[in-house]
């Protein structure tokens, strides 16, 4: 439920985060569990649970994203590299049911 969301509710400023960008596409926050010494999440703000519910359109914003975040890697600290990640469902653990991008870097990051 879109009521229920966290991200949704960081959206409408139900909820405090450390907002670090927002476009009419979507916003980047600082992770509040950062498992690197950058990890922030790109987060659109069209509201789908699952990357596997995603659309063409859907899709399409994502790689917008995506794009965006190459462009903006001086102001988030990430020019020495950094990782993207989408978790789907319960093996990848992802906890929050709208899809999100996580940005990880600031530093070496352990092989995948
Ligand atoms: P995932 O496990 O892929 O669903 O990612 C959800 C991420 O959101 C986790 O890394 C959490 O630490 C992060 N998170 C959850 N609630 C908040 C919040 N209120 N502000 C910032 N990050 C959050
Ligand atoms: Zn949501």
């Amino acid at each position: 439920m879109m009521e229920d969301c966290v991200f949704c509710k960081i959206r409408k400023g139900e909820l405090t985060s450390s907002k670090l960008y927002e476009d009419d596409d979507f916003m980047i926050i600082k992770d509040i569990n950062p498992q690197a010494k950058i990890h922030l999440i790109a987060i659109p703000h069209m509201h789908v649970p699952y990357i596997d519910m995603m659309t063409e359109e859907g899709a399409l914003l994502l790689g917008k994203i995506m794009s965006k975040i190459s462009h903006m890697q001086e102001e988030l600290g990430i020019t020495e590299g950094y990782r993207l990640i989408i978790n789907q469902g319960e093996n990848a653990g992802q906890t929050v049911g709208h899809v999100h991008i996580h940005i990880l870097g600031g530093e070496k990051l352990d092989e995948i």
